[in-house]
């Protein structure tokens, strides 16, 4: 398509905030702020228009073409970048809010108007150069986490290798292959901050397209000569003699090895360990029965009766695309999950947008500013317990409260046609209870043809031939199959961690993982994790930007103990303690928190191990910098 017609489809495409916030940069004419409304934003649209009328849409869209074409065609030159003052303004504007303060130096990181990888290790000085010599690190895994540790280390010129158990990287891409797998945290914010794509064809790209990204990046980078694919870790033994760790593996054709290491970092993830149901009878089934993440494409599902067991995100993904194909679809619910209007959820990028994302001077970085500001923390005063509350217990706070009318009133429609389907999904635990999935209407659809039915009675057992529920009935399948989520709250399962005095890792846990910011424990000296015990985020952010700010730290810490002439790093018990203390009050606060509330995100103890319950510029300032006060640092084991 000529250039023209891409200009001209792209104003008609644009989040047009972000044009007007290009359009700042290439004019350098700062006025353009007051002279445009600040935008307004309805939480349930897709919030490209900013709330403009159309008066003020056509005048930013001349404007913008006008200028862009002077930039691109007469080869203008951009003004000198705006002054800090109006990069803030600009934030406040975009956000159609006023950023608070203590948000601005996240936000300008985030927001990348330099250019810069913000989050670059920079190992330059001589003294980094010469420490890094005898550096060694295993990383854990080659899904996002690890493919990220395994950039960062790179770049600070530390040796390392990779461990994976597949025979491919992606990790989590690369396992879950289920129809109708998507991301559903928009993708131009679900990218590594510093390897943009400007090409992806859906706000919510699937999981092919995120494969692709993850093995592209992973070439780019030249990291697959570092990673030892089908290669299981075993345990991880810290010797105290040598302050190293001793990382036993075993390759596919059984063969074990041991690599020694100064650091090991674990990037395992939290959803990667399928959970079978506990209920009678489980694999007594006698046709073919799979669980979400181990999808068997050789059964054809076509004409076949199918039995689901669950109705988390997976189910929410697959049952809409396998309803047309099967002859009968029976899918048990035992708890409806929240939903949240999302319309342009399956929609494809426009050209015109993605050209505008790829050749117009900083629209990129303030689209993604926008997503990422309204990801960030827009939603969290909404799922924040209100101590006051003495309303219903399927509400935490009166903006809770509120913000259930407000879904239920947006669900309500879709039922109009089938009102026996109304009562059944609509949750009866407050909003942020359990991760909400995003609505654009094929659920319910799904759920009202004539040949699948949501069945609410719980299960008794699994049999033979079905599944019997608690009523008696019978429901007879072919295939059954199980969208019933991940042992999550059982960190690092596939492997053991001995650290001092050979205490094994799982046993100090005792079934309730802890760690300080999620990453290290006492006692196990350069040992870290990313994605460990409360960094799972339920309605703020996305866990790429939560990977990056762990990373970070990690090499910080590699660098302190470089710095300091180290051999080993652990934090102290009491920071450790403290900080769980703090973090475990902060949950009890959050509606995934709340005691009516059962989900994966507490473990068997009811104490929430999955979520970090702060606001996310709290996680980015933790993590900037590990502070040596935390830490027992010694010069030998
Ligand atoms: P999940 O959210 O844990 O859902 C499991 C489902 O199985 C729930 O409906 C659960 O009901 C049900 N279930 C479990 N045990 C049961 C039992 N004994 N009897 C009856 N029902 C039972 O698992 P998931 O759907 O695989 O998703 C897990 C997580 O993976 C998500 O929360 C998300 O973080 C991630 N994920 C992300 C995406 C994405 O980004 N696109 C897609 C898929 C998954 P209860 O709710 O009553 O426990």
């Amino acid at each position: 398509m000529p250039r023209e017609d891409l200009l001209e489809l792209g104003l008609m495409q644009a989040h047009l905030p972000a044009l007007l916030m290009a359009l700042v940069h290439v004019t350098g004419d700062a006025s353009l702020l007051d002279e445009f409304p600040r935008p307004v934003y309805d939480f349930f649209a897709e919030g490209r228009l900013g709330g403009y009328n159309e008066e003020t849409q056509s005048r930013l869209r001349a404007r913008a073409k006008a200028a862009i074409e002077a930039y691109l065609v007469n080869g203008q030159t951009l003004p000198p970048a705006p002054s800090p003052a109006t990069l803030h303004k600009m934030m406040n504007f975009v956000a159609g809010v006023d950023i608070p303060e203590h948000y601005l130096p996240f936000m300008e990181e985030e927001l990348g108007i330099s250019g810069e990888d913000a989050k670059h290790p920079h190992w330059e000085s001589p003294k980094l150069q010469a420490a890094r010599k005898d550096m060694r690190v295993v990383v854990i895994g080659a899904g996002m986490s690890g493919i990220l540790s395994a950039i960062r280390l790179q770049q600070a010129g530390i040796a390392f290798d990779v461990i994976e158990k597949n025979p491919d990287v992606g990790g989590t891409w690369l396992e879950n292959t289920y129809p109708g797998c998507r991301v559903d945290n928009p993708n131009h914010m679900y990218s590594f901050s510093f390897e943009p794509n400007h090409d992806w064809p859906y706000h919510y790209s699937t999981q092919d397209v995120l494969l692709d990204y993850f093995r592209r990046t992973a070439d780019k980078y030249g990291l697959r000569k570092h990673i030892r694919f089908g290669t299981q870790v075993l345990e991880t033994r810290f010797d105290e003699k040598t302050a190293k760790w001793h990382v036993t593996i075993k390759d596919k054709s059984g063969k074990e090895e041991t690599l020694v290491a100064d650091a090991v970092i674990s990037a395992v993830g939290q959803l990667n360990q399928p959970k079978m149901p506990d209920i009678p009878g489980v694999g007594s089934f006698k046709g073919p029965a799979f669980h979400s993440a181990t999808w068997r494409h050789d059964v054809d599902l076509k004409g076949k009766r199918v039995n689901v067991i669950g109705t988390g995100a997976s189910a929410f993904q697959f049952v809409p695309e396998i309803a047309p194909d099967v002859k009968e679809l029976k899918v048990f619910q035992r708890t409806p999950p929240w939903l949240g209007p999302t319309p342009d959820y399956h929609d494809k990028v426009g050209e015109g947008k993605k050209w505008l994302l790829e050749h117009v001077p900083f629209y990129a970085k303030w689209y993604r500013f926008w997503i990422f500001w309204m990801m960030t923390d827009g939603i969290y005063e909404f799922v924040k317990t209100d101590p006051t509350w003495n309303g219903s217990p399927n509400a935490v706070s009166p903006n809770n409260a509120l913000l259930r009318e407000m879904l239920t009133a947006a669900i309500k429609p879709q039922t109009d046609d089938a009102p026996w389907l109304f009562d059944k999904i609509i949750p009866d635990y407050p909003f942020g209870g359990k991760r909400s999935l995003r609505d654009n209407g094929k659920w319910v659809e799904a759920l009202k043809r004539p040949n699948v039915a949501l069945v609410t009675e719980p299960i008794a057992e699994i049999n033979a031939t079905g599944v019997k529920t608690k009523d008696g009935k019978q429901y007879d399948s072919d295939v059954l199959i199980y969208g019933t989520g991940f042992h999550a709250s059982n960190f690092l399962r596939t492997f053991k961690v001995y650290g001092r005095g050979g205490q094994e890792l799982h046993d100090r846990w005792n079934g309730d993982a802890r760690a300080y910011l999620g990453m290290t424990v006492p006692g196990f000296p350069n040992f870290f994790m990313i994605y460990g015990p409360n960094t799972n985020i339920v309605v703020n952010g996305s866990i790429i930007f939560f990977s990056e700010c762990s990373v970070r730290y990690i090499i910080g810490c590699l660098r302190l103990l470089a710095e300091t002439g180290s051999a080993t790093l652990e934090p102290k018990e009491k920071v450790h303690d403290t900080f769980n203390a703090r973090v475990d009050e902060a949950n009890k606060m959050m509606a995934w928190g709340a005691p009516q509330v059962t989900s994966w995100y507490k473990n068997a103890t009811g104490r929430v191990s999955q979520n970090w319950p702060f606001p996310l510029v709290e996680y980015w300032s933790a993590t900037l910098n590990p502070n040596p006060n935390d830490f027992e640092l010694r010069k030998s084991a």
